[in-house]
């Protein structure tokens, strides 16, 4: 739950460019730096967000790991409007 609401209702979560990112490149900070295990490495070498509804609402300190700016968080902003318009969703009979 955050704010009241289920986790898996709010689409908050990172999203990897593909064109940007280079596993093979970097030193995996984000797998590396994400506790809650949001990230993960697929057997055919690539980087993908597994576990999106794990991470934690707000956080985007991940992003700021990443040497090739491949990870992507919806803003302050975004966040807002999708509770607002979640409440709302929710609210209605
Ligand atoms: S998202 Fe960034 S840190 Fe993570 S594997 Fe891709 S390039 Fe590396």
């Amino acid at each position: 739950m955050y704010a009241g609401i289920p986790r898996e209702r709010i689409p908050w979560y990172p999203t990897i460019d593909e064109e940007r990112c280079r596993p093979a490149e970097c030193a995996q900070e984000c797998i590396a730096w994400c506790p809650q295990g949001v990230y993960a490495r697929l057997t055919d070498g690539r980087v993908v967000v597994a576990q999106p509804y794990a991470c934690t609402m707000g956080d985007i300190s991940c992003s700021f790991q990443c040497p090739f700016d491949a990870i992507h968080l919806p803003s302050q902003r975004d966040l807002r409007r999708m509770l607002k318009a979640i409440r709302q969703e929710l609210e209605t009979p």
